[in-house]
């Protein structure tokens, strides 16, 4: 990879752009601190795209991605778009967007800033500290798998079905994926299946247990999905990485995230190809689009999350996460995160806040 980082920036629709306008205020700071250059190019995407070109995904943005070293995403869709077929869907674009980049494996980091513990709907002596990354397979599995339909049957009435499948080098990919993260964080991964019922995850844990063999620094455990669901409430400080299979891990990573109460403060990641895709969890809230009201953090921790994994600048990672925790601590808060107290922030005022706690640290 040259010098120059060539970032695809796709702020898509609703808040996108707003979020991601802070996103790039902070890398403008990560270059003049770091010497590190970016060279942003924006596309279209989402409904934006659909709006200039007729489709969600066109060809121009698809090179783009194609030909940069990251993709920084905003969010997708919005009411305007509500009524087209689901082929020519705004959220279409993030699917094309993952299949051609080859993104096999979705980071998302579930974490809580002390600041905020008493936002979540548990007790703050049960979330404290918590610090989770889940690690969830994205191409494969039971949303892929073939035979899929809706079949009538001969008597009378219908059949649905969905088949879940997974090889062992779908299993071993994403596996190295959790060990490698768990490298640079805990040190533990727990794998996450069924293999009490599915076979097919009785193989997910055999060729995961075979892969540990390789990172005995690591420490492995396996845990049924449904008692990985009662644990993520009873106690999720126990937990550091979770690898697990593409629906367990849609389901599983929805309840992490919402142990930390805001849903404008999670990032996440898709790698695994060369291209990784760096984007909020959350989508373009039309709701508070263009009030200035919208929360950049995810937004801001999902460019850290790019510098970190795409381009291994932990140190910046950790800068920009600690530059966020002061200015929490320091009380400012964007609406939706607005405890009694704390001092108002729009999304300009939060990203120039967090922007100012770099260039000061
Ligand atoms: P949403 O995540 O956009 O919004 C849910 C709620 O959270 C809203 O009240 C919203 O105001 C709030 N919210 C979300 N992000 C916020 C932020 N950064 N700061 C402050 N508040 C925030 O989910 P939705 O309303 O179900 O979906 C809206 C549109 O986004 C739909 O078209 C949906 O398909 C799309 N969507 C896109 C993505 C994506 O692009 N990855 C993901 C989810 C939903």
């Amino acid at each position: 990879m040259s010098n120059v980082k060539k970032v695809a920036v796709l702020p898509g629709d609703g808040i996108g752009p707003e979020i991601i306008a802070e996103a790039i205020k902070v890398l403008g700071v990560v270059s003049k601190k770091k010497g590190v250059q970016f060279e942003f190019t924006e596309g279209l995407i989402g409904g934006a795209a659909i709006d200039a070109t007729g489709g969600p995904f066109p060809d121009e943005t698809k090179e783009l991605v194609q030909s940069s070293d990251a993709v920084l995403l905003g969010a997708v869709g919005g009411p305007r778009w509500e009524n087209l077929d689901y082929s020519i869907r705004p959220e279409r674009a993030l699917l094309g967007l993952r299949a051609i980049l080859g993104a096999f494996a979705n980071l998302r980091p579930a974490k809580i800033y002390d600041a905020l513990a008493d936002a979540s709907t548990l007790k703050r002596e049960v979330i404290e500290g918590i610090d989770i990354m889940v690690v969830r397979e994205l191409t494969g599995g039971i949303y892929f798998g073939q035979p899929k339909g809706v079949e009538t049957l001969p008597g009378g009435g219908k059949k649905g079905f969905n088949t879940l499948t997974y090889t062992t080098p779908e299993i071993e990919r994403i596996a190295r994926v959790a060990f490698e993260v768990a490298g640079k964080r805990g040190k533990k991964v727990c794998s996450v299946d069924k293999a009490n019922v599915l076979e097919c995850t009785e193989l997910w844990r055999e060729v995961v247990t075979n892969v540990h063999k390789d990172y005995s620094h690591i420490e492995l455990s396996h845990m049924y999905v449904d008692n990985a669901a009662m644990q993520l409430i009873r106690y999720p400080a126990q937990f550091d990485v979770i690898v697990t299979t593409n629906m367990f891990g849609d389901i599983l990573s929805d309840e992490a995230s919402m142990l930390t109460g805001s849903i404008g403060m999670l990032p996440s990641a898709s790698i695994g190809g060369e291209i990784g895709i760096f984007e909020p969890i959350h989508g373009s809230a039309p709701d508070i689009a263009g009030q200035g009201k919208a929360n950049p953090i995810a937004t801001i921790m999902s460019a850290a999350m790019m510098v970190k994994y795409a381009f291994g600048m932990d140190d910046v990672y950790d800068d920009i996460d600690s530059a966020i925790v002061r200015i929490l601590d320091k009380g400012y808060r964007t609406p939706d995160i607005m405890q009694e107290g704390s001092k108002s922030a729009g999304c300009k005022e939060m990203g120039d806040l967090i922007v100012a706690e770099l260039e000061n640290s």
